[in-house]
């Protein structure tokens, strides 16, 4: 689990008709990230303005609520440096950089979020 080095995509593609980003880690491991829920995680300060020290404590992940319509599809995906992708959505968002690291959080196969939920629960468990 320390092998840092694998945890860095080898391909990265764009699914525009199962709107899906797809990433292909160099560990093998394949990640799907359905674009609304990408929109969604977008780590920024506008989008999540309590973890980045806004003061905002308590405020819920949810509060990111997204409009109707095909306004998430990635228009454009660059690398900022080697250490994670810039999406930029068609509702003109364009300050979600996105770290290796974090992606592989959200990674939404069964077996990460089968982690995630063991994780979250044990952290449960230490805060009850
Ligand atoms: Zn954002
Ligand atoms: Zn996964």
């Amino acid at each position: 689990m320390s092998n840092v080095g694998a945890r860095k995509p080898e391909e990265i593609a764009l699914d525009m008709t199962q709107r899906i980003l797809q990433i292909k880690w160099q560990d093998g491991h394949i990640s799907q990230y359905g674009f609304d829920a990408l929109r969604r995680a977008c780590p920024c300060a506008e989008c999540r303005p309590w973890t980045h020290g806004g003061g905002a404590v308590g405020v819920m992940p949810d509060k990111v609520r997204l409009a109707t319509g095909d306004i998430v599809s990635p228009q454009d995906v660059s690398f900022v440096g080697s250490y994670a992708l810039n999406i930029h959505f068609a509702d003109g968002h364009t300050t979600g950089i996105y770290t290796w690291p974090y992606l592989r959080d959200i990674c939404p196969c069964p077996d990460h979020t089968a982690q995630r939920a063991a994780a979250q629960s044990a952290s449960d468990l230490r805060q009850g």
